[in-house]
């Protein structure tokens, strides 16, 4: 008899998503990416992060003050990480599994790299411009998206 207490594949590449976002320096926010072939090979991973180069000890994490002050104009969404840390050609028709909805720039690459699904953990930006201007560009694009429902399953790894 085989062993029934596998993980799913949602659960799989979820968690190497979530696994990903730990590497974040963000201090208030991590995220984290994983885009997978549509036969469940994963191509690349990402996270929020600066560019390379950009020291996450000397550029700002800082959420309020003048813009440049802030962590925005700098950092680099998972989903876009992982989208440019890509080295293989093409991502047409892949999956993304990320634990927060991308925003409306994340979108765009999303859309013009051929990523044709979204599974996402977390919508709670739902009521926001970015998340609203990035829906409809889904929508428009024929991009679907669907929540990662969750079994509830906890797994620990010793590191
Ligand atoms: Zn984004």
């Amino acid at each position: 008899m085989k062993r029934t207490d596998y993980i799913t594949w949602d659960e799989y590449f979820m968690g190497v998503a979530k696994l990903s976002g730990m590497r974040s320096k963000d201090p208030s926010t991590q995220v984290g990416a994983c885009i997978v072939s549509q036969d469940n090979k994963i191509l690349s991973m990402g996270y929020n992060g600066f560019p390379i180069g950009c020291s996450d000890d000397e550029f700002p994490w800082d959420k309020k003050g003048e813009e440049e002050d802030t962590k925005y104009p700098y950092v680099t969404h998972s989903e876009l990480n992982a989208i440019l840390n890509y080295r293989g050609g093409s991502l047409a028709g892949a999956k993304l599994y990320v634990s927060l909805f991308p925003c409306n720039e994340c979108a765009k690459a999303i859309i013009q790299s051929g990523i044709r699904e979204i599974i996402y953990e977390c919508d709670k930006y739902a009521d926001t411009p970015a998340v609203r201007a990035s829906k409809r560009m889904l929508d428009a694009a024929g991009v679907s998206y669907r929540q990662y429902e969750s079994a509830g399953r906890n797994v620990t790894i010793e590191l």
